[in-house]
């Protein structure tokens, strides 16, 4: 169908599109709507996708190549964006996300290049349309670089490798882009030469801006990251005139650009900070090991008579909790506590785990009700009238060196004063570390005992003793 009945139905499935991308956004701030709304977003999407396909009227004058191009597109991106969705373990999301945000980036640039090609053939040389296209070119490729590098990162891959006069340098390319792209976009006959320099520059810029970064700061960057792919997708809706891929872009930008806010507040660092790609890194207080005096072990045993017999308790849940996937288990040791009366409560760090959100999203899959998970700042404040804190998992978010070492490269970031209460049990395997990779001096604080094991594992015999009381 074409003509102007096609191009109004197009525009009304558009609109459609556009209010469940609003009203998917709306539900994910809630866990218990959060599912329906992703899947409210992605029938927008669908319906956005097939409506272009049907009723885009330039298509249907194409040739069949193109619907060649476009189902082909779609069955490898729907084949490996399923397969990646049902195989990738909860701990993996976020590795996933930043794959999956490079690969918006990417697709940002591709459209800034293809039209760049298109202005050149057409001799069509319009200023505006030169300013979007250059700027997509430019924030996509930063986002698709960066975004693998975090990936590789999150992943293991990739190590932090910082040098000496990253910042200068990063500073440097910034400076180099900006006034490339203006060149560029200045240009009567714009140069393919210089386009092609602009993303190669971009791209090394997104790679060296998300090297040095490590410590505890990742959160930031992929929200950051998440953020450029989102404006970087707008621009294209721009230059195609698409309400859906316009609003989609700057749904995405703005929630990423208030995320990342969020995320600078609650790791202390300021947004220019990120943006230089300066902050973290393993740091010479990441190395250090040295004496820090006793550790002391509790028993399952003694750890239920302490827990069966406080007013208190409240959980700090951490990636640990994630890999052992025992939130089914803790909402269980919650309800046996319950039933003794015990006021059961979750600390939730806005850091904890490998993702925004992580500790909210594993405890809402058990049924964890919402009121129990309390904000750092709410934890915080009712420390100190908590009899038992059971630290499950959790390593960075409760170390004390965030607020007492100022060598240590976490120094700044607020954590979850699980020393304010009378009693501390940290649940973990060994004395490994977390993803900052330094000691955590809270494990040989006197008022600290260790229940060493897998946190599922310990769960268990925690709930079985507890019952037996
Ligand atoms: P950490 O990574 O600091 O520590 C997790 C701890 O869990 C480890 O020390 C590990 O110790 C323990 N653990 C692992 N597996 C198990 C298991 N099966 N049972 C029991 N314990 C286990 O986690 P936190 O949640 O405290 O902190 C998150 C860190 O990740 C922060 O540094 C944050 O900045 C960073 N980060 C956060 C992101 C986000 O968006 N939330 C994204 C990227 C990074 P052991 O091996 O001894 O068991």
């Amino acid at each position: 169908m074409t003509g102007i009945l096609g191009n109004s139905i197009l525009e009304i499935c558009y609109i459609a599109a556009s209010i469940t991308f609003i009203l998917g956004l709306k539900m994910l701030s809630s866990p218990d709507k959060a599912r329906k709304g992703n899947l409210y977003a992605a029938y927008g999407m669908g319906l956005a996708i097939v409506a272009t396909i049907l009723f885009k009227e330039e298509f249907s004058s194409e040739k069949t190549l193109n619907y060649v191009l476009i189902f082909a597109g779609l069955l490898v991106g729907t084949v490996v964006g399923t397969r990646m969705a049902l195989k990738v373990k909860m701990t993996a999301m976020p590795q996933m996300v930043s794959f999956f945000n490079g690969m918006g980036g990417a697709c940002a640039a591709v459209i800034s290049l293809v039209e760049f090609d298109h202005v050149m053939h057409t001799g069509e040389f319009d200023l505006g349309l030169m300013i979007v296209i250059i700027l997509g070119l430019i924030i996509g490729s930063v986002s698709f670089a960066g975004s693998i590098i975090a990936y590789g990162k999150l992943e293991g891959k990739i190590g932090d490798k910082a040098f000496p006069g990253s910042q200068i340098i990063n500073i440097l390319l910034l400076i180099a882009i900006v006034g490339l792209g203006g060149y560029l976009a200045s240009m009567s006959v714009p140069s393919s030469t210089l386009l092609y320099a602009v993303l190669g520059i971009s791209l090394l810029y997104g790679v060296l801006f998300v090297m040095p970064i490590g410590g505890a700061d990742m959160p930031v960057v992929i929200s950051l990251l998440n953020s450029f792919t989102g404006v970087a997708a707008a621009f294209g809706g721009f230059i195609y005139g698409n309400q859906a891929m316009l609003t989609g872009g700057i749904l995405v930008g703005s929630a990423g650009t208030i995320l990342t806010v969020l995320m600078c507040t609650a790791m202390n660092r300021s947004l220019a900070n990120v943006i230089i790609g300066s902050f973290g890194g393993g740091g010479a207080a990441a190395a250090a090991g040295g004496e820090q005096g006793t550790v002391k072990e509790i028993t399952a045993t003694d750890a239920a008579i302490l827990l069966a017999y406080a007013s208190k308790v409240s959980v700090v849940p951490g990636y640990g909790l994630a890999v052992a996937q025992a939130q089914h288990t803790v909402h269980s040791l919650e309800k046996a506590l319950d039933d003794k009366g015990v006021e059961f409560t979750y600390a939730i760090h806005p850091v904890a785990g490998r993702m925004p959100g992580h500790m909210n999203v594993l405890l809402a899959e058990a049924d964890v009700p919402y009121p129990k998970l309390l904000e750092m700042e709410d934890a915080n404040d009712q420390m100190a009238n908590t009899d038992v804190v059971l630290v499950i998992g959790a390593n960075d978010v409760v170390n004390p060196a965030a607020e007492n070492d100022p060598s240590s490269p976490i120094y700044g970031m607020p954590i979850i004063q699980v020393l304010d209460a009378k009693n501390v049990i940290v649940m973990k395997r060994s004395m490994g570390k977390g993803y900052a990779g330094i000691e955590n001096e809270l494990f040989f604080h006197d008022k600290n005992r260790m229940l060493f094991g897998d946190a599922k594992d310990s769960l268990e015999k925690l709930i079985a003793e507890v019952k037996s009381l």
